[in-house]
């Protein structure tokens, strides 16, 4: 079953584009947002949350301007899945944005490019140019009166916090990249403070497709929550590293295969924000029900040294702290602190124990998911190579008094 998903050829493909949007620009926006609703399409950036009910509450926000904005700051490490869509696909995720617009009633849309993908925003540029010119942007799209809506391109500067939702509008509106706090949210006070939906350059291109070929046919695979293919990008100690197209649902164990990775030790399911995975766990789903991902998979192989790798990911969240909050912006610091110690052999069983309650704790009180996650990989890694770290630790503490 896995073989003939591994050679199956992408989805996106297969679709047309202008179909998706003659689609949408024949309904009601009630009728586009019970489309996607239907679907059940959660949105594909990690967080998940469900594309139509996102959609809704911006159509019923009421403001003189709405906007969507594809957020295409891809910078979690291990993610490259929105490049290959965006250089491939483009007009399948321009055509998303727009039937968003239609559905919500947004006349703007922005596209916030990851600095590092600036190559790519000449095409994207043409693409957009090209849809003007054949009535697909600008006033009366294909011909429907009061169906008017345009895209533009804006930059980011390299910030993994502004992959944030509301920390990429501030940097869209000129700001410094921080979040902002919720409430108000982004459906009813975004862009300009103005009702707005920003959603994934993945989302919007699943979006597109599932109103060409319907809400049913997008949910023959996945699980009840967890519905469709998702893009996954696979990197690490394994033989066919790339971008995936795979049921949501599927095993560690089966993706590991697909991938060539049989061998590993572990792997980190969800880039920095995720959480690591070991062997005796390679039967869990990854689906938002059980381990979630935006699509960033890392395996790491059996002589890969998973202190090496807390290390890394740490190193990483302190860089990446906006410093707004002080359980981010220090506690962080102290994990990485305390890592370091375990490689020299200076920390104690004792503090370890003190630093994982401070990891906990740092999950609490950040302000943004960027904090809220930023121990994930340290702490899981405790969790599941507890003999390996344990065995770096000076004194005796019994494994299971290790995590309250
Ligand atoms: Fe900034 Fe971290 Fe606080 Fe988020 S949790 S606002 S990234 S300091």
């Amino acid at each position: 079953m896995i073989k003939s998903f591994v050679d199956k050829k992408l989805t996106f493909r297969d679709m047309d584009p202008d179909v998706s949007l003659k689609a949408a620009a024949d309904m009601s926006s009630a009728e586009i947002i019970e489309t996607v609703s239907a679907s059940s399409l959660r949105g594909r950036g990690g967080a998940g949350f469900p594309t139509g009910a996102k959609w809704k509450f911006c159509s019923r926000a009421e403001g003189d301007q709405k906007y969507v904005v594809c957020n295409a700051d891809e910078g979690e490490p291990g993610t490259f899945k929105d490049r290959v869509i965006l250089t491939r696909f483009p007009h399948l995720v321009f055509a998303g944005m727009s039937i968003a617009a239609r559905a919500v009633g947004a006349t703007r849309g922005l596209l916030y490019l990851r600095g590092e993908y600036t190559y790519l925003r000449e095409g994207l540029m043409a693409a957009l140019q090209k849809r003007r010119d054949d009535g697909l942007l600008g006033d009366e799209i294909m011909g429907v009166d009061g169906f008017e809506f345009d895209i533009e391109i804006r930059m980011g500067s390299g910030a993994y916090v502004c992959g944030e939702e509301t920390a990429l509008i501030e940097s869209l509106e000129g700001h410094r990249g921080e979040p902002r706090n919720r409430p108000p949210f982004t459906a009813d006070t975004g862009m300009n403070a103005m009702p707005s939906v920003v959603n994934n350059v993945e989302t919007f291109a699943w979006a597109a497709a599932i109103m060409e070929k319907g809400p049913e046919w997008f949910r023959v695979v996945g699980t009840d929550q967890s519905t469709g293919f998702k893009l996954f990008s696979v990197s690490g100690d394994i033989d066919r590293p790339g971008v995936y197209e795979l049921p949501l649902g599927i095993t560690v164990q089966e993706l590991l295969a697909a991938v060539g990775g049989e061998n590993a030790k572990a792997a980190v399911i969800g880039g920095a924000s995720g959480r690591v995975v070991s062997q005796a766990e390679f039967n869990r789903k990854v689906c938002y029900e059980d381990v979630p991902t935006g699509g960033a998979v890392i395996v790491f192989g059996p002589g890969r040294d998973m202190l090496d790798v807390a290390e890394n990911f740490l190193e990483f969240m302190c860089e990446e702290s906006c410093g707004q909050c002080t359980p981010c912006r220090l506690g962080n610091t102290k994990l990485l602190e305390c890592v370091r110690m375990l490689q020299e052999g200076t920390c104690s069983a004792a503090y370890l124990r003190e630093i994982v309650e401070l990891g906990e704790s740092i999950h609490l009180a950040s302000k943004c998911g960027l904090g809220q996650s930023s121990g994930n990989i340290f702490l899981s890694i405790v969790e599941n190579f507890r003999e390996e770290i344990m065995g770096r630790a000076l004194g005796a503490v019994e494994p299971a008094t290790l995590r309250s």
